[in-house]
């Protein structure tokens, strides 16, 4: 297969800076990215000190209590959110491009995130303006009304899978909903954040109501969840930084959601057709290499089609197409930091200690068109056992394990048997068995004969250790608001309780 780099349009060494205020401004500090492709030095980025973080936060508070935002009708700023989208479609190549060489994935892959990301705007920009709140039948002469309000500042804090996306997911029904927010990127792929910010400043977002500061958690993180000006933190990442938050978040008790990722299973019965089977499991855990928090990493696979399963996925796993992410020929771009690799890679070698068989990949994918690229091959384990560390653990990246299963009870207690919940799926053409199956799986987001399609429109969480709270859908907007009741009095009369 011959291979086609693509040349990308968008310009990488430029100034990344913080945007605080509605401006732009160089950080304390400086950070040299690293392309994943090639190992090789790609750009520099600002990073903010712990004051800049601060004044961001006040900034946000500012146009929070003073500024126009929050005060603006409904419709004025669903207008603005329509004319963001569109401006994201219009830019849609760039920010693809820069997705791809920032964190990795194939070219193909970023244009459904970007293409996402403007659709989450249009989508929170449409439902602002539907009719919400409740009007209550109480005791004359009283009068109630349900209203929502925004609650205030939201600090986001969100990871390198899905950079603009996770952004769009929280800064979409926090703006809709007439909040401030202070969003913090991954250290590692903060440029389309940027170019977001770029776009905001070009539409003349009032002043504060979206900052964004680069660096790392503990220095850009970690003051927006502790900060008693910040007013709700929604956090994506892992359940170990996802307990730090909500720990911080405990000081003045600010709302927290928390979307903290999964060991997802994937049930496949003998009476589904095996090489469709085959063709979802190589989506649910190869696309984007595996960093994905809802990816199918475990597949349980009832015992009469185990054999065939195993060796039909080996067989199509390998003819993956694995490379850079800017070659138009590959179908598995690399890992998105060479941290990430290693830890990828220290699993893969857990896996082996504890006995896993593997049955493909296991390595680096070094030289040639792989430079010193972080690319894992595609990994799959069988004969594994329930409590084995690559079995309970996310290790997000391109490892698969096939677990083997004898009646439904056993493949729901497999399916169950993890301290996650976020997704889940089965296989079956059995309606009923399907339908009890998902029913008994403890997860948030659920598939029967499919797997990874993801709706604006739909909640997204998970149960257990996978997170607090929903995003997207109608629950992502009441996440992002405050309930309250008020109680007219249409005759205000005293009332002589006390004499
Ligand atoms: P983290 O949970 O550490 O990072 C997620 C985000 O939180 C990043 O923006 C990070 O900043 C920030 N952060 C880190 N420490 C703090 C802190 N103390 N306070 C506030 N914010 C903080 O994930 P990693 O990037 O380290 O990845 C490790 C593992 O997490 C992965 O291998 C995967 O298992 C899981 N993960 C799950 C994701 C999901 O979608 N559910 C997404 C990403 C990771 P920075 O990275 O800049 O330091």
């Amino acid at each position: 297969m011959s291979q086609t780099l693509l040349a990308p349009k968008v310009k990488v060494n430029q100034k990344w800076q913080l945007w605080i205020n509605g401006k732009f401004e160089d950080g304390a500090s400086e950070r040299t990215l690293f392309s994943p492709a090639t190992g090789k030095e790609l750009c520099k980025v600002s990073e903010a000190s712990r004051e800049q973080v601060e004044k961001a936060i006040k900034a946000a508070r500012k146009a929070f209590d003073e500024g126009p935002w929050p005060k603006l009708t409904a419709a004025e700023r669903a207008q603005f959110l329509f004319k963001l989208a569109d401006k994201i479609d219009e830019k849609a190549s760039e920010l693809a491009e820069l997705e791809t060489i920032n964190g990795g994935k194939p070219l193909r892959e970023s244009q459904y995130d970007i293409a996402d990301s403007a659709n989450c705007f249009r989508y929170y920009a449409g439902l602002i303006t539907k009719p919400s709140g409740q009007a209550v039948n109480v005791p004359a002469p009283s009068f109630s009304t349900v209203v929502r309000e925004p609650i205030g500042v939201c600090g986001q804090i969100v990871p390198w899978n899905y950079p603009l996306l996770m952004a769009a997911w929280k800064l979409a029904p926090a703006l809709a909903a007439g909040n401030t927010c202070v969003l913090k990127p991954s250290e590692y792929t903060p440029l389309t954040a940027v170019y977001l910010a770029k776009i905001l400043e070009e539409l003349e977002l009032p002043q504060g109501v979206v900052n964004i500061v680069l660096g790392d958690g503990p220095t850009a993180g970690q003051p927006i969840a502790h900060s008693n000006l910040v007013d709700k933190v929604a956090f994506t990442g892992s359940v170990k930084t996802g307990k730090a938050v909500a720990q911080a978040a405990l000081g003045n008790l600010k709302k927290v959601t928390l979307e903290l990722g999964g060991k997802s299973p994937m049930v496949v019965f003998s009476d589904f057709d095996v090489d469709t089977a085959v063709d979802y499991a190589l989506f649910a855990i190869f696309c984007n290499a595996g960093q994905v928090c809802s990816a199918g990493s475990r597949f349980i696979v009832e015992e009469s089609i185990y054999d065939t399963f195993v060796s039909k996925f080996v067989a199509r796993a390998k003819k993956i197409r694995v490379g850079p992410g800017l070659d138009s020929e590959t179908e598995m771009g690399p890992l998105v930091s060479e941290t990430q690799m290693k830890r990828v890679l220290e699993y893969i070698q857990i896996g082996q200690k504890e006995g896993a068989k593997l049955e493909l990949g296991g390595e680096q994918l070094k030289g040639g068109k792989y430079g010193e690229g972080y690319f894992v091959n595609p990994t799959i384990f069988s004969n594994v056992k329930p409590n084995m560390r690559i079995v309970q653990e996310e290790i997000f990246g391109p490892v698969a394990v096939v677990q083997k299963f004898k009646g439904e009870s056993e493949a729901i207690k497999l399916a169950n048997d993890t301290p996650y919940g976020l997704a889940g799926a089965v296989f079956t053409s059995d309606v009923t068995r399907a339908y009890n199956v998902i029913k008994a799986i403890k997860a948030g987001i659920t598939w029967i004969n499919g797997y990874h399609n993801t709706y604006v429109e739909c909640p997204w969480g998970g149960y257990k250790q996978s997170g607090w709270g929903r995003e997207l859908g109608t629950f992502g907007l009441d996440a992002y608001t405050e309930i309250k009741q008020i109680n007219l009095n249409l005759d205000p009369q005293p009332i002589g309780w006390f004499e």
